[in-house]
């Protein structure tokens, strides 16, 4: 009898192990006491103080003037993109980038931008090349090129300093607005081994999730100059993200940046380990390119998915379906939740 393997997951008596995404984490007991005890006022009226301290401490930990908290980075991407456009003005990007492909169009319908898509690279980046022919010369024929919006990591995969700054040469030289989709931010930064700042220093905004691999349950904050943030804080207002005594989400955010960044190299280590454990398996392609961090991707047999996802879901651990199917190193997962991994894989295949 068919059984969904999410309920089968949750009838599993051994803890959960939950590959399909880094956003799946629960707040740790240390997170869930700061939460408890974080003061708070009304932030509306900038009275937060525990989301006063989570905007200053994320904002300066990039290098930048200011920082605004938001429910989710689809806000706060959503908030950078008006800030920086007006109607018909038009957004240079990916076209795998979630800005383009996840988030409902939402710059376009309501914030009236116009998107330009570029293929990605093989390594994630954007080709310079392809910016260049992008940007539209001042003729009324034309959506006016107003943003250069790049993203790091893109599935999972860390791009280069010297891919980014190639693509922000292109911007400054038309004059565009750079924003970086940053919800991994400091998994690239782990990876490329450079200082926050470093990645951080030549955008304009950049978009930090705090509830991807940081393993806060809510949030993002969007960083950049005083003058951008201040048109970000008007927007988010107008979306509905303007929210009273939420420093005890922000406090999640505080701890998260204390304790869960310096973690994130642990995630990206297992990833490496689970990639060539299925590589020696043999059984389905792997990608885990060099510049992956802390997800990988499988190929099973399309007639193999099914069965391989109630295998793995009797022994508590839960991987999504499709043709390619992403598996997620995070906060949850631990050296021991890593050998059960390895070991549901290799029981299903011999
Ligand atoms: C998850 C993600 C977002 C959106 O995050 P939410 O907080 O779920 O809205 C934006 N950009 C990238 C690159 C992401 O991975």
């Amino acid at each position: 009898m068919y059984q969904n393997p999410s309920s089968i997951v949750a009838q599993s008596n051994q803890s959960i192990l939950d590959l399909r995404s880094d956003t799946v984490t629960q707040p740790t007991d240390e997170m869930r006491a700061a939460m408890a005890a974080a003061e708070v006022g009304d932030d509306v009226y900038g009275e937060d103080p525990t989301i006063n301290i989570l905007e200053e401490k994320a904002a300066s930990m990039l290098g930048k003037e200011a920082g605004l908290f938001l429910p989710s980075s689809t806000m706060s991407n959503l908030a950078a993109m008006m800030a920086h456009t007006q109607r018909g003005d038009e957004i240079i990007l990916g076209r795998g980038y979630h800005i383009f492909k996840y988030e409902g169009g939402g710059s376009s319908v309501l914030g009236s931008a116009f998107p330009y898509p570029l293929d990605v690279a093989a390594d994630g980046g954007l080709e310079p090349r392809d910016i260049d022919a992008a940007i539209k010369p001042d003729d009324s024929h034309f959506p006016p090129s107003k943003v250069l919006s790049l993203e790091n990591t893109h599935s999972g995969q860390a791009i280069s300093l010297e891919r980014i700054n190639a693509c922000l040469d292109l911007a400054d030289k038309h004059n565009l607005a750079k924003h970086l989709d940053g919800a991994r931010f400091f998994n690239a930064t782990t990876k490329l081994n450079i200082e926050p700042k470093q990645l951080a220093m030549r955008f304009d905004t950049i978009n930090l999730c705090l509830s991807k691999g940081l393993g806060a349950p809510v949030g993002a904050v969007l960083v950049g100059d005083n003058q951008a943030i201040a048109k970000a804080r008007r927007w988010r207002k107008m979306l509905g993200g303007g929210m009273r005594q939420a420093g005890i989400l922000a406090a999640a955010g505080i701890y998260a940046l204390d304790h869960h960044v310096a973690r994130l190299i642990d995630d990206q280590k297992r990833a490496g380990i689970l990639a060539n454990e299925l590589v020696v398996l043999d059984k389905f392609k792997v990608t885990y390119q060099d510049n992956q961090t802390n997800m990988l991707f499988i190929e099973p047999a399309q007639d193999e998915v099914e069965p391989l996802r109630q295998h793995l879901a009797q022994r508590g651990i839960n991987i999504g379906g499709g043709k390619y199917i992403r598996l997620v190193m995070h906060l949850d997962i631990d050296d021991d939740g890593l050998t059960r991994i390895n070991d549901g894989f290799k029981s299903y295949y011999s």
